[in-house]
């Protein structure tokens, strides 16, 4: 049993695990940049860990707050008592975040945080009189983790066909992607607001004094890197506002400079009314996510009317004196070393690079924006997945970390990262890609 080569007893969170264990590609260390595998090797982290690690790895700022705040608060009840790390934490992020979100609410993770928002908005809706509003709209392909609420109102089918019973009363705008108009587009494709008008259309359908809020991801990361197309948000900003239905963004990825400002909200000048993050907050480093909110919705939902006293709602983790202190130490390494502009500077570098690919045989599509990019392969007739996995496997024994989902590249480096780094990255799948059956 106490045999270390024994991969048997963990139950990994990751659907390819029956192959991982027959080849364990394990991480040992990290600095910066890189990882380093058991067997001695660096890679290049080109996912910044699950586009969460923003300002690298093992950052001595975060590794130290850590450290000094285990020694000298470990818990403090997150009910009835609190310590000032975590509202230090709030305060920093509503300095943060565009000026309408002004509360902050603590959870311990993206799935978490999208369960709390889904949440907040029904409650919210009832609070000023709205109680018929209990319809959910997500949107096909959207991710929002993999909890009740999040699969329910997510957009990927095989990640609630087996659950019966979910959320009732869910519907999904379809997704805005279109690989043959879409590809080699940089930024924000052209095909314009009128994709938006399904959630017209779907209001419609239901009522929509039916219908508590919509949620979107404002450029859907983890189900291939999809960029809304122009006016698709302010669209959907639009027709949420007429019918007074919230919208809530999931920036789970979007959040904390990966688009080249603190929220994708702000990058494209559409401001919902709730956003979720988690990830990048603490630089992957510590379980913790936050949902933002407005005062309006804040007032309402912990003051609301007298028959909403009795409810509870909150985490035992909620502002972890630990957590908080690595998101207070995330923060300030983002603001001392500037890295969301960072991102912003170094975004044409990284398209350029990434479309340089645009040549590599089976290349059906690239997308980037700020420090994210995919780049889409043909799948192989009867066996999607297969060709973007192997690549997957070629670049990691050549050094680099790269994600997949079905047949699509994910890359979404830390925002420290240099333009040598870029090159590798892009040479190293250039080879790969040239090389693939
Ligand atoms: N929402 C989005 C947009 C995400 O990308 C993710 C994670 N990839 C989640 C929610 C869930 O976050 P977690 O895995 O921390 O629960």
């Amino acid at each position: 049993r106490s045999n270390p080569n024994d991969l048997s007893a963990f139950w990994m969170p990751f659907t390819a695990n029956r192959q991982f264990k027959q080849n364990p590609r394990m991480f040992v260390a990290a600095e910066g940049m890189f990882y380093k595998t058991a067997d001695g090797r660096d890679v290049l982290d080109g996912t910044a860990g699950l586009w969460c690690c923003n300002a690298g790895h093992k950052r001595p700022r975060i590794v130290e707050a850590i450290q000094a705040q285990a020694a000298e608060l470990d818990y403090a009840p997150a009910f009835q008592m609190g310590h000032p790390k975590a509202f230090e934490l709030a305060t920093r992020l509503r300095d943060l975040a565009p000026e309408p979100f002004d509360h902050v609410f603590f959870t311990n993770s993206g799935s978490e945080s999208v369960e709390t928002a889904l949440k907040i908005a029904i409650a919210y809706q009832r609070a000023i009189g709205q109680g018929t509003r209990t319809r959910l709209i997500g949107r096909e392909r959207g991710y929002h983790g993999v909890n009740f609420g999040g699969v329910s109102v997510g957009g990927i089918v095989n990640n609630r066909k087996y659950f019966g019973a979910l959320l009732t009363g869910v519907d999904h705008l379809p997704h805005t992607h279109l690989p043959d108009q879409n590809a080699f587009t940089r930024g924000q494709p052209e095909h314009g607001a009128y994709l938006a008008e399904d959630l017209e259309r779907i209001v419609a359908l239901h009522g929509p004094e039916t219908v508590a809020a919509v949620i979107v991801e404002p450029m859907a990361g983890s189900t291939g890197v999809l960029m809304p197309p122009k006016g698709y948000l302010e669209k959907l900003r639009e027709i949420c506002t007429k019918h007074g239905i919230l919208l809530i963004f999931d920036e789970v990825i979007t959040g904390f400079g990966r688009l080249g400002s603190s929220f994708a909200a702000e990058h494209f000048g559409v401001m919902p009314d709730m956003i979720t993050t988690a990830k990048g907050l603490t630089n992957g480093v510590i379980p913790m996510g936050a949902v933002l909110a407005t005062g309006a919705i804040h007032d309402a939902f912990m003051q609301g009317p007298e028959h909403m006293i009795e409810l509870f709602h909150g985490y035992t983790y909620s502002g972890n004196p630990i957590a908080s202190a690595a998101g207070l130490a995330t923060l300030e390494t983002y603001r001392e070393e500037g890295l969301f502009q960072r991102a912003a500077d170094m975004a044409g570098y990284w398209e350029d690079g990434l479309h340089s690919l645009a040549d590599c045989p089976h290349v059906i599509d690239i997308r980037n924006m700020g420090l994210i990019g995919a780049v889409e392969l043909e799948p192989i007739a009867g066996e999607p997945t297969k060709r973007a996995f192997q690549a997957f496997l070629d670049c990691y024994e050549k050094g680099v970390l790269i994600r997949t989902t079905g047949d699509i590249i994910a890359m979404s480096p830390p925002l420290i990262i240099e333009k040598a780094h870029i090159d590798q990255l892009f040479g190293t799948l250039r080879d790969v890609l040239m090389h693939l059956d």
